[in-house]
């Protein structure tokens, strides 16, 4: 067992400059991440410099078996918290030999309207506060409840702390430190109302690196609960009933709402994302339906709402920011498995490009 742990944690560094890049991408679903790793002969620190690759679509549900073959694209760098030295994980998207951005490929339409000179003027920043929800492996059930039963109901759970409230801190904490090591803007973690559930939040990061890091988090969280032998859900409501769903909240502000006389521009600008309330719950995460449903700090899925620090609405604007005259909002409504490409540069088009 020391030798595995003596090898696994081998130092390259002394022996060769060659490299590990562990490429990443969305597979088929959406929502399932991929990845396989090549050796490079030198370190690269910039995604321009690595060479695209490519991978066997017809086993990811991306590509006929006939014609398989699609191309990674890497987009951004992070250091390799579980290789470390010089070794990185890369995030990629992915499209057809010809060029062309596959179908699941969300990343690409979004880098178009964070290119777009008005978007990229204002500065757009965005902090997600990704909860999932960790399961005993082979029951498919929360991590901390009993095989075949509940627990006591919720009160006890949220930012607790105790062996009978705080289950998989161990992995929380782990991948904390973890996405800090790669150089992801987390901000921070805690635990959540429903016993077994957490969250961690990324953010403020400008732009399309919002959707790179939350990716990246996320892949890292499900390599550490593989190593733990957890399960990862990203279900946005795991436990039907008296049990608090998972959320993907979404802070975002401007440069203008961030400045004096912001707070004009935020309620503009909630207003423009009400009229588009119906596009942007058919965006906002699959099963979204059974998480917003007007109860557990939630806002009903049919009717937009507003509010300053109402955490029943469907966008929340804080005390903080009533009081400044500036700041930001957070939309409540995107669920733990929405797609951050799509959740982000929506908000930002909805805000800064539509009429
Ligand atoms: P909540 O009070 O809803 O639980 P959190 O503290 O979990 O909020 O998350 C808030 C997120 O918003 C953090 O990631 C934080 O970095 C981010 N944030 C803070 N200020 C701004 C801002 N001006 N624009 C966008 N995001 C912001
Ligand atoms: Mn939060
Ligand atoms: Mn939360
Ligand atoms: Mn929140």
């Amino acid at each position: 067992m020391s030798l595995l742990s003596d090898l696994i944690n081998l130092d390259l560094t002394s022996t060769t400059e060659k490299i590990i890049a562990e490429y990443i991408w969305i597979g088929g679903s959406g929502m399932d991440m991929r990845s396989k790793a090549r050796t490079l002969s030198v370190p690269v620190t910039e995604p321009q410099k690595l060479p695209k690759w490519n991978y066997d679509g017809s086993s990811t549900g991306q590509a006929p078996g006939q014609d398989s073959e699609v191309i990674l694209y890497p987009q951004a760098i992070f250091k390799d918290p579980f290789r470390r030295g010089n070794n990185i994980l890369v995030m990629c998207d992915a499209y057809t030999p010809a060029g062309d951005p596959i179908p699941t490929n969300k990343r690409y339409q979004a880098a178009k309207i964070f290119n777009d000179p008005k978007v990229v003027e204002e500065e757009t920043w965005f902090g997600i506060e990704q909860e999932y929800t960790l399961l005993q492996k082979d029951v498919n059930w929360p991590l901390g409840w009993p095989v075949g039963g509940f627990p006591g109901p919720q009160g006890p759970y949220y930012c607790s702390a105790g062996a009978d409230k705080s289950f998989g801190r161990d992995i929380v904490d782990s991948h904390y430190k973890a996405c800090l090591y790669a150089g992801i803007n987390i901000s921070g973690i805690n635990g959540e109302v429903m016993p077994g559930q957490w969250e961690f939040q990324v953010g403020p990061s400008v732009g399309i690196s919002a959707g790179d890091q939350l990716w990246m988090a996320r892949y890292i969280l499900e390599r550490i609960t593989e190593i733990a032998g957890v399960v990862l859900t990203f279900d946005p409501k795991p436990i039907p009933g008296d049990w608090n769903g998972a959320g993907a909240h979404t802070n975002y502000s401007t440069k203008s709402m961030r400045e004096d006389g912001g707070y004009e521009v935020i309620k503009k600008a909630i207003e423009k994302m009400g009229l588009r309330h119906k596009e942007h719950i058919a965006a906002y995460g699959e099963g979204n339906e059974r998480r917003l449903t007007g109860r557990h700090e939630t806002a009903d899925i049919n009717t937009f709402s507003w509010g300053v620090a109402n955490r029943g609405a469907s966008i929340r604007v804080g005390r903080d920011t009533e009081k400044d005259r500036k700041g930001y909002f957070e939309d409540r409504r995107p669920s733990s498995n929405m797609d951050p490409y799509v959740v982000t540069s929506m908000v930002a088009e909805t805000t800064l490009l539509l009429p």
